[in-house]
């Protein structure tokens, strides 16, 4: 196993985790096997109880745990399933030590941060990468490890200890530390400063790791100059110098990488060269390029609570951009706050009131996202209601099924406080409950979590369709509530039709209206599993049904699950640009693996 750490400097938020991520499939790309672990130093034990305002969304994995957003483009990027072990946090690693401590495994001595927490850290780094996340058998090749916060910060010291220790340990070749900074460029006079890195270098050098590779975030590409001052400063040579700088779409990075040869730079420290072919990148470097190209824009309303932090629904933004690429469409997020489109509002501030309603109206689709809480609920209603009446594209995701729910009670049904019991508890017509096994007590990691299967019960309903005829699929849940089942017989005769269920039948995951161009809920996260090229299918559906093509993309999935059924492998991806594609239809991409299809 090589092991490649990514470290950051200067300040958060610059875009390590795409780096990383970034670094990790030009390496794939080589012909390497690549996993990946992420280390939040925070103690929180995952991300399940934090923020998305706060901390970016929380992502889920098929083992169910809740982690840190990173953890999402390393999957999207590498195309691997990661399982919880793969987010290590502080929380987790004193967890496990303490739990030793209890068991006695450690009588008789004192148990310190050195050697005792830096050694769990290493035992947990070893164990985990081998863990096979690609499907195939036996451990990767390299292991990118990310360390999250930057140099210096109080929480990270146990790690960057353990990582000192750890790269001595596996010794030269097999570890390369890759150090992402910044090289702000001062506006009077466009020079570019290489103080701050020269800073976060020594810091990183005093506390026992030295980088072989520097990743110099910028506005634009580094002077020669600028270049040979941080090779003399900070002992890295300037081939092994990579500048970062604005691109146009994250789909860019890896290819930056490549063009600066930080894949030769990193195999040689790893002595893998002459091991590895050059990266194949074809289909990515078309896709950055389409990306680019697009202009016939396809708007989509977001209504949401957290309007503010784009990173708060990252995986449901990028579900949409990988569909709107398929489709040919550039994508623009109309984001619609829940609240202002409530009555309340239009007393209290009705410009907002406006605006939002405004922003609702000009989108082709609408998408309500997951969430908890009341705030906004009474928002996500009406906009339910006004994709439903006016034949508006809807995609409802987990909370915003449950909503779609509410909306069709209250307006088709009648029942005026239709309601979920995690918003009126006393409501006369619970027509969302709260799931048996949940816990309200204990908040963390108590949700109906991971990939969870559904089984299609109509055999022609779109969602069927989208995803190919499956009898079945398996996607990603977290909740706590779910559609009361004693009024699903109620809600159907009125015209819900609850296309998918779970296995026992009683629980309720897909709802379609039947007579609607697209209005789809669906109780689990269909974002967390799209990729670049392989869209999630409910995401490719809302996309073509708002830019008026999804009569071809069904079309297109019925003859490819004939052609499935006839023996035939029909399912293979489409590359861009290799002429097959319908004049201006969309680019349906689906896979087939070895474990039938997977999207
Ligand atoms: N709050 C709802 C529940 O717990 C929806 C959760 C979600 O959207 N992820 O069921």
């Amino acid at each position: 196993m090589k092991y490649v750490l990514v470290t950051g400097g200067v300040v958060s938020g610059l875009g390590k985790g795409v780096t990383a991520s970034s670094i990790g499939l030009i390496l794939k790309a080589c012909g390497l096997r690549v996993t990946s672990i992420k280390i939040d130093p925070y103690l929180n034990t995952d991300a399940g109880t934090m923020s998305p305002f706060e901390h970016g969304e929380v992502f889920v994995l098929d083992d169910g745990g809740e982690v840190d957003l990173d953890l999402g483009n390393y999957e999207r990027f590498l195309d691997i399933k990661l399982t919880s072990d793969n987010n290590i946090t502080t929380g987790k690693i004193y967890q496990s030590v303490i739990n030793k401590e209890r068991k006695g495994d450690y009588l008789g001595k004192t148990v310190q941060v050195v050697p005792h927490i830096t050694d769990a850290i290493q035992e947990w780094i070893e164990r985990v990468a081998v863990i096979p996340v690609d499907g195939k058998e036996g451990p990767a090749d390299v292991c990118v490890i990310e360390l999250g916060g930057t140099i210096g910060d109080i929480e990270s010291m146990p790690f960057i200890e353990a990582l000192g220790q750890f790269s001595y340990r596996v010794g030269a070749g097999n570890f390369c530390l890759i150090h992402v900074s910044l090289v702000p460029v001062l506006n009077v006079v466009g020079e570019q400063k290489t103080k701050p890195t020269q800073h976060s270098v020594r810091g990183l050098r005093s506390l026992g790791l030295m980088p072989n590779i520097l990743a110099c975030r910028s506005t634009m590409e580094l002077d020669e100059n600028v270049m040979t001052k941080l090779s003399q400063f900070c002992h890295v040579p300037v081939e092994s110098i990579i500048t970062l700088y604005d691109v146009p779409n994250i789909w860019h990075v890896p290819l930056l990488l490549r063009d600066q040869k930080a894949h030769e730079a990193i195999l040689k420290v790893l002595n893998l060269k002459g091991v590895t072919g050059e990266p194949a990148l074809g289909e990515w470097t078309a896709r950055a390029a389409l990306c680019d190209k697009l202009h016939e824009p396809v708007r989509i309303a977001m209504v949401g609570k957290y309007t503010g932090l784009s990173d708060s629904y990252l995986s449901v933004l990028k579900a949409l951009l990988h569909a709107s690429v398929s489709c040919q469409r550039k994508l623009s997020v109309n984001w619609v706050p829940a609240s202002d489109l409530e009555d309340e509002t239009a007393k209290e501030n009705p410009d907002a009131y406006n605006a939002a309603w405004n922003l609702l109206k000009d989108a082709d689709g609408v998408l309500v996202p997951g969430g908890f809480g009341d705030r906004g609920v009474q928002g996500k209603i009406v906009a339910a209601k006004y994709a439903r009446e006016n034949r508006i594209p809807f995609l409802g995701i987990c909370l915003g099924m449950q909503i779609a729910v509410i909306e069709f009670a209250r307006s088709v049904l009648g029942m005026q406080d239709a309601n979920s019991t995690e918003f009126d508890p006393n409501t006369r017509n619970p027509c969302v409950v709260f799931m048996p096994e949940g816990s309200k007590t204990q908040m963390g990691g108590t949700m109906r979590l991971g990939s969870r299967r559904t089984f299609f019960q109509v055999k022609d309903c779109k969602s069927a369709k989208l995803y190919g005829n499956r009898s079945f699929i398996d996607e990603r849940h977290r909740h706590r509530y779910e559609v009361n089942p004693d009024m699903v017989a109620q809600l159907e005769n009125a015209g819900l039709s609850f296309t998918g269920k779970d296995e026992s039948g009683q629980r309720m995951e897909i709802i379609e209206l039947p007579k609607h161009p697209y209005f789809v809920g669906v109780q689990f996260h269909p974002e967390f599993k799209s990729r670049p090229g392989k869209p999630s299918p409910l995401f490719l559906g809302l996309l073509a049904a708002a830019s008026g093509q999804l009569d071809a993309v069904l079309k297109r999935g019925l003859t490819q699950a004939s052609a499935m059924s006839n023996g035939t492998s029909a399912l293979k991806h489409r590359k861009y640009g290799n002429g097959n594609r319908a004049a201006d239809g969309p680019v349906v991409a689906v896979y087939s693996n070895g474990n039938g299809v997977h999207f």
